[in-house]
């Protein structure tokens, strides 16, 4: 059997060094926020490149106070993606504000920029661009509209701990960054987490309020806040493994290029390499039509797989007032009827990518013979 995803191979890998934090935390009772959360932050700001990193308990709530620290109200308007995770979304709506989507660009998946210019509206505020799969979106472009618009840039950078674009850490690109610390993703907690990081200190500021219900002092509550606090046990286990996280990448990098190499004469689209960017990996995605049945094929091989994802954001009963219908972003669409997720951590073996790739090719093969 070979699982998507392994959580279990990495705590081995760091087992002592991870227990040894929670044991500190459970010593200091410091249960939310405190030390372990606070080196944390300043660690992640420096591996972000950016001055300031505040932690949060979701990678949703990281959004939702980026998106209020830079004023978004009822009636504005957020540019983002249909194609991502609906938190995406979500968040835009928590403010009030309307979502309004684009389509993606197919090499890459990513917000397809020459979408942006007839998007914007007098409403629009802030552009949210998501890099998905953990490639930097096409920021250039993003940030010049941006600019030229005078827009705020949020980077939802949940899938992309340690991504570069241009030489330039995800995170460290546009006005805020948000990032998620669920288990999965390529830094994950023991549990819900996220961080917003910028360099702006009045971002900071407000969002480090904000996340602890408006309070400036013990029980001065300058705004109506909320509970979005990091606690410290994942301030403890995430200091821990982002000492590992330029090592974990690699180690997904070095499984991407060899399902490249094995995958390369099967018919399966793959994702552009930009040379613009230096993915992580957190996803590797593969496109085929046939997706339904090399799942099933795949499954019979013993190899679990995943779909990020199979409905896009327009096409979610939850998000049907935002008035989207089928075939109004064809990129989108085709890339959730088509993906498949293959098996990607940093503890996978490549004798196990050439297995997940053997597999593949013999469906291709059968596929092929049918047609002929
Ligand atoms: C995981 C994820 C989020 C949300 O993060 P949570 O920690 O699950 O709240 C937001 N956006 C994207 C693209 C994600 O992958």
């Amino acid at each position: 059997m070979i699982p998507f995803v392994d959580l279990k191979a990495q705590y081995l890998s760091v087992k002592d060094e991870i227990d040894a934090a929670i044991a500190e935390v459970l010593e200091s009772c410091q249960f939310v926020l405190g030390d372990k959360v606070e080196a944390f932050e300043s660690d992640f700001a420096g591996y972000c490149q950016t001055k300031y990193a505040v932690g949060v308990n979701s990678g949703t709530s990281a959004l939702h106070l980026a998106l209020l620290a830079a004023g978004l109200k009822p009636g504005d308007e957020v540019i983002t993606v249909s194609y991502t995770f609906v938190a995406s979304v979500a968040a835009i709506r928590y403010t009030g504000a309307r979502p309004v989507l684009v389509d993606i660009d197919p090499r890459s998946c990513t917000m397809n920029p020459a979408l942006l210019e007839k998007a914007i509206t007098s409403r629009t505020k802030a552009i949210m661009p998501v890099h998905l799969y953990g490639s930097c979106a096409d920021m250039d472009p993003i940030l010049e509209i941006a600019r030229r618009h005078n827009l705020i840039v949020i980077e939802d950078a949940a899938q992309a701990h340690g991504a570069e674009y241009k030489g330039n850490r995800a995170g460290s690109i546009g006005d805020l960054a948000c990032f998620s610390f669920y288990p999965g993703k390529n830094l994950g907690a023991f549990g819900e987490g996220g961080a917003v990081v910028t360099n702006d200190g009045k971002y900071a500021e407000v969002i480090g309020r904000l996340r602890d219900h408006g309070q400036s002092q013990k029980y001065h509550h300058d705004a109506v806040g909320y509970n979005y606090r990091m606690e410290g046990m994942q301030g403890a286990v995430l200091g821990v493994k982002l000492r590992h996280l330029d090592d974990w990448n690699a180690a997904r990098r070095r499984h991407a290029a060899n399902y490249r190499e094995l995958l390369a004469d099967t018919g399966l689209r793959l994702l552009d390499e930009m040379p613009s960017n230096r993915s992580v990996h957190h996803i590797f995605p593969v496109f085929t039509p046939q997706r339904d049945n090399l799942v099933e094929h795949l499954k019979t091989r013993g190899v679990a797989t995943g779909i990020h994802y199979p409905i896009p954001v327009h096409q979610q009963s939850g998000y049907r007032d935002l008035g989207y219908k089928l075939g109004d972003f064809p990129n989108t669409e085709k890339a959730s009827s088509e993906v498949l997720s293959l098996p990607m951590y940093a503890e996978l073996s490549s004798e196990a990518v050439r297995e997940v790739s053997d597999s593949i090719r013999e469906f291709c093969l059968q596929v092929a013979e049918t047609h002929r």
